[in-house]
């Protein structure tokens, strides 16, 4: 038996969250406040929102707090000493790795939104932390490298996004992240379809920015809100859940199910499947991934099952969300791939949200960056990242003259 075993003894674990201001930030920080017996938060970061994250230092007085660049971090800092708290501040890409692997903590939430998440994703797995992987961009870039992390150090592996959190708990047991199950014949993601599951496809063209972040049933950030409402969001799920779970792309498929009920389901090879239930809301696989093997409660009303009454699920209109097809086609294609798709995707969705481009441009652009970068193998991070920068640079040439085009 060791200290940590019996409630009676063991001390709260240290816990860093990675975009503590967001919305999966605010609601890992409303669990975890339900527990000061368990958990200690020890860091925070942002980007550049000071006072938010100066509020949140108020209430969670942590150790350390990280913001985007120096200006941010000198601001917070005076702001914090004037309240009288003793947090110390850094700045940057070098704040965030150095929290991500801090000796006292056990526990890191990866919750930054895009592909600044990775670098302290992967700092928190050579450290053999338990990671909760809310940042499905950090394994869409570069899961073969994260999952080696993860094995070599002993890091802990746990899915937040709701899906793959609910497809973890219908494994069996002893499973671990990236492995192959035994006995699974395949995985079953849902997906609500977005706001614009009925409109007329001829209005895609002119929905804006506010009406796609209108999420019929998940309050959540303006990127993935965007990726929600072209279904990008569950493209970049298909290959988060082939790394997570060791399976191939063609044993992920995706059902609507618009009421967001059932978060995924597992098939089994004897003709079980499994699924898990909920209301939709963030803390429950977060309270999951928090305690995992143990439960605890998340703040979540009970599901009820009565007045849900119903739950519908019906095949994914691929004319309608191009954006699936292309995250299929990027796992075919392999290597950097999917690192190309989720860069462009992150400027042509950065561009709609600026009014720069139209809603189904997104998807055009995505398609035209694949075909313009040659992926290479995916092996290491300065390849990734190289091409993840030229993706970055093609795209935006790419709305560029599609801008130009249209204004002509
Ligand atoms: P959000 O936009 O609400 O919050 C993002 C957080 O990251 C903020 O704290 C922000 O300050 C920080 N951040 C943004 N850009 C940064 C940068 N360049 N460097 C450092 N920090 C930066 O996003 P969210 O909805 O909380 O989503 C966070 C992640 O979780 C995303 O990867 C998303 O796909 C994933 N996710 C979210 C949900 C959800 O319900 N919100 C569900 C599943 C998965
Ligand atoms: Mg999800």
């Amino acid at each position: 038996m060791t200290m940590n075993d019996g409630p009676a003894t063991a001390s709260p674990k240290g816990v860093t969250v990675l975009g503590a201001t967001g919305s999966i930030g605010i609601s890992t920080l409303d669990v975890i406040n339900r527990h000061p017996d368990k958990y200690r938060i020890v860091a925070l970061t942002a980007y550049r929102d000071v006072a938010g994250l100066l509020d949140l230092c108020r209430t969670c007085k942590p150790e350390f707090a990280v913001m985007a660049d120096a200006d941010c971090a000198g601001q917070l800092e005076r702001e914090l000493r004037s309240a009288g708290l003793q947090t110390t501040v850094l700045a940057g890409a070098e704040g965030l790795i150095t929290v991500a692997g801090l000796e006292q903590i056990d526990i890191v939430m990866a919750a930054i939104v895009g592909a600044a998440g990775l670098p302290p994703a992967l700092e928190a797995a050579r450290q053999g932390k338990r990671i909760l992987l809310a940042n499905k961009e950090a394994l869409v870039m570069s899961g073969a490298l994260f999952m080696d992390e993860v094995r070599n150090n002993q890091a802990e592996l746990l899915p937040v996004d709701s899906e793959h959190n609910a497809v973890f708990q219908c494994m069996p047991a002893g499973f671990s992240a990236g492995r192959t199950p035994a006995g699974v014949r395949r995985i079953m993601l849902t997906a609500s379809g977005g706001p614009f599951r009925n409109l007329p496809l001829a209005k895609l063209e002119s929905v804006t920015p506010e009406q796609a972040c209108a999420h019929p049933n998940w309050d959540m950030g303006r990127k993935i809100s965007v990726d929600s409402a072209t279904m990008m969001n569950k493209g970049l799920e298909v290959l988060e859940a082939c790394w997570l779970f060791g399976m191939d792309a063609e044993q992920i498929n995706v059902v609507l199910h618009p009421q967001s009920i059932v978060h995924s389901m597992v098939d089994y090879v004897d003709g079980s499947m499994l699924a898990q239930l909920g209301n939709p809301d963030m803390r429950t696989p977060i309270a999951h991934a928090l305690a995992w093997p143990e439960r605890i409660p998340s703040g979540v009303r009970p599901l009820d099952i009565m007045e849900a009454g119903r739950l519908d699920f019906e095949a994914p209109d691929m004319d309608r969300f191009p954006a699936l097809r292309l995250a299929y086609e990027a796992w075919e294609q392999g290597g950097t791939a999917p690192a190309i798709l989720n860069a462009a995707n992150e400027v042509a969705v950065q561009a709609f949200l600026d009014r720069q481009i139209s809603f189904t441009a997104i998807s055009r652009v995505i398609e035209a960056t694949l075909s313009q970068c040659t992926p290479r193998e995916a092996n290491s991070l300065a390849n990734i990242l190289e091409d993840d920068q030229l993706a970055r640079d093609t795209a935006a040439r790419i709305f560029s003259s599609d801008v130009r085009r249209a204004t002509q």
